[in-house]
């Protein structure tokens, strides 16, 4: 319960939990008319607790006899079985004689408590303190390593990157957090007005709007957008792969549609080596999906004054007219492969469609030489 919050009812503790308790659950509380309270209602504005030497000579501790972090992420009950099952195996080899002269025969087993209950405790900090960066590392950065802590793996020698990058955060002072969480909020802001926008762009080159919305979510500066929208365009890349091996070719063709879009709209507000490094994806999935599309596409390189522009040909029918679709816009974009859903619309009217990247528009300008044969 936020303690602003209760400040904010004016109440004693007592009218307020019984009130509470009443508006949480009318229904129950229509069973219960005249609750009366046994004892005074008391009140703890953290009933975590951490004591750090608790073995010895003769005695250890194990579970909540140590620490308490939080019962929110439900750790308790898997740190105190965990620590049974350590502490089983420390005893039967101090009995056995290991570690009877040392000063602390169970300090390894202290370490290693520690060392777990340190990664629910950061854990349990960034999700309070941090809920931003928490709630986009647990659903988009580190996805992975998220799910191996909250699955208990918690008693790794070595921290995994999402845990490092989360006690980054943590480390920061609070007026770099406010400065950091301001500037958040800003881009925030700039973002949410900014992917209005883009929607419209966005649905009509095949991003799907549960996507978008998503994204929306989740994003909370244009890193994040462009990470969330490029991992969706691997899977889809992943499942075009299964696909093809299963000789699924409609399917393989939808999903690397969908990986071509989304590795383009993962570089939309990037520059340098990692947007080169996306629009490289959306043409690397372009290429793998041009052999499968009916009618066939060609790439063909068109010669132009001392250089080639990139381009593909597809030709509807023998003797239809061919139209010449140019890469628009001074973005350096992979353009030939977003005008293929434009090249569809001509090729359904029975039209052949040539596009190619215009001149000076996109990467013709940097093509490399040996490519241009
Ligand atoms: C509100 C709340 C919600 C929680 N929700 C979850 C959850 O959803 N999931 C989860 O995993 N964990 C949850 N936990 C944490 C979890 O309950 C504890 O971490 C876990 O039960 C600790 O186990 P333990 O064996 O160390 O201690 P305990 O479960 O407290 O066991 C200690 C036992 O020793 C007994 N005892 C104490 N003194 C003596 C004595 N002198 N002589 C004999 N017996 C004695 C006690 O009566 C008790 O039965 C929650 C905790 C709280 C407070």
């Amino acid at each position: 319960m936020p303690s602003s919050y209760f400040a904010s009812r004016k109440e004693s503790r007592h009218d307020f939990l019984v009130r509470e308790v009443r508006e949480l659950s009318p229904r129950l509380a229509s069973h219960l008319p005249d609750v009366e309270l046994v004892e005074e209602v008391h009140a703890a504005s953290n009933y975590s607790y951490h004591i750090k030497e608790f073995t010895g000579k003769g005695y250890l501790c194990v579970g909540d006899s140590h620490r308490f972090i939080d019962p929110i992420f439900s750790f308790g009950v898997h740190v105190s079985f965990a620590e049974a099952r350590m502490v089983s195996e420390a005893i039967a080899r101090y009995l056995n004689g290991d570690g009877r002269d040392a000063v602390n025969p169970f300090a390894a087993y202290q370490r290693r408590s520690e060392l777990g209950q340190g990664v629910v405790q950061s854990l349990i900090d960034a999700f309070w303190n941090r809920p931003l960066a928490f709630g986009f590392f647990v659903h988009v950065r580190y996805v992975e390593d998220c799910i191996d802590m909250f699955a208990g793996r918690i008693y790794e020698e070595e921290p995994s990157p999402g845990l490092v990058a989360m006690r980054k955060l943590l480390e920061k002072a609070p007026e770099d957090m406010s400065a950091f969480q301001s500037s958040l909020g800003k881009s925030l802001l700039c973002l949410q007005e900014g992917l209005k926008l883009l929607y419209l762009g966005a649905t009509s080159f095949g991003i799907r709007y549960s996507d978008l919305e998503q994204a929306k979510a989740f994003a909370y500066d244009t890193r994040s957008w462009n990470v969330f929208f490029a991992k969706l365009a691997e899977r889809y890349e992943k499942l075009a792969e299964e696909a093809l091996d299963a000789r699924q070719t409609q399917s393989a063709i939808a999903w690397l549609e969908d990986s071509v879009n989304y590795y383009y709209f993962s570089q939309v507000f990037l520059t340098g080596d990692q947007k080169a490094a996306y629009q490289a994806c959306s043409r690397r999935a372009y290429a793998q999906l041009a052999p499968l599309l009916n009618p066939p596409c060609r790439r063909v390189m068109m010669p132009f004054m001392d250089t080639h522009l990139p381009g593909y040909l597809r030709v509807g029918k023998s003797g239809a007219p061919c139209v010449l679709l140019v890469g628009p816009g001074s973005d350096p974009t992979s353009k030939e492969v977003v005008l293929h859903r434009l090249a569809e619309v001509f090729l359904k009217r029975g039209m052949s469609v040539a596009y190619f990247d215009g001149p000076g528009t996109g990467r013709t300008d940097r093509y490399p030489a040996d490519e241009r044969r």
